[in-house]
């Protein structure tokens, strides 16, 4: 019986992956004169994926990496103006209005009625505690966790100080890597919920087929699911 069910938050609750896009769309025709913006966008991957061990995920990171890709791809030519507008792109982000994804108010309701709600969230602590306060869905959780990395160390920790096993818990997210395949690897169960973009960072190309592994097209289907898995 599945007792716990964890959610991720950015791309499984709410939008959040579509503003990073828009962002560095705006940033590529910001260095449009210096370089195409196949290369632009390739080298943000390449300058995030390096500094996300320094910077962790987020916004400030984020904003910081594309800074040193504007300075690298034009030769050191950009000039501060444009570095100035690049900076307050990143600001406009963390001001963004938060989208919630549809139908999770009427879900996580429903859900919370049978099964003890968490909300497990990696990033920027300062960033994530505003998008959680903000998007009104905090008094849903029994606990929201805010960890810099989701594997399997970090799930069995949450579990454990909890006082939950894995095997009674579901974790729903829209990452592979971070909220499916560790959640296997330590006992649990895991529904993946797939967000129309999916940063550089959390592909995975495999395909999964165990028996504790679910994917849905969209949040709505969960508690037809967990009614399903509790009458097996
Ligand atoms: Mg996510």
């Amino acid at each position: 019986m599945i007792e716990v069910i964890a959610f991720d938050a950015d791309d499984t609750l709410w939008h959040n992956e579509s503003l990073f896009q828009e962002t560095q769309a705006r940033l590529t025709a910001i260095l449009d004169r210096y370089a195409p913006h196949a290369e632009v966008e390739a080298r943000l991957a390449e300058t995030e994926r390096r500094n996300i061990k320094l910077f962790g995920y987020g916004i400030k990171g984020f904003t910081l990496s594309m800074v040193e890709t504007a300075i690298e791809i034009s030769g050191r030519r950009i000039g501060a103006e444009e570095i100035h507008e690049i900076v307050m792109m990143g600001k406009a982000m963390l001001d963004a209005p938060l989208d919630l994804m549809e139908g999770v108010e009427q879900v996580l309701g429903e859900l919370k009625r049978r099964h003890r709600l968490l909300l497990i969230t990696k990033g920027d602590l300062l960033d994530q505690t505003n998008k959680v306060e903000r998007s009104g869905l905090a008094g849903h959780f029994e606990a929201v966790e805010i960890v810099t990395e989701k594997d399997s160390t970090t799930y069995r920790a949450i579990f454990s100080r909890l006082g939950y096993a894995p095997e009674i818990a579901v974790m729903v997210g829209n990452s592979l890597p971070s909220d499916v395949l560790p959640m296997l690897e330590i006992g649990g169960h895991a529904v993946h919920i797939p967000y129309r973009v999916t940063a550089v960072f959390e592909r995975h190309e495999a395909e999964i087929a165990h028996e504790r592994f679910h994917a849905l097209d969209s949040l709505r289907d969960l508690p037809d699911l967990l009614r399903r898995l509790h009458r097996i």
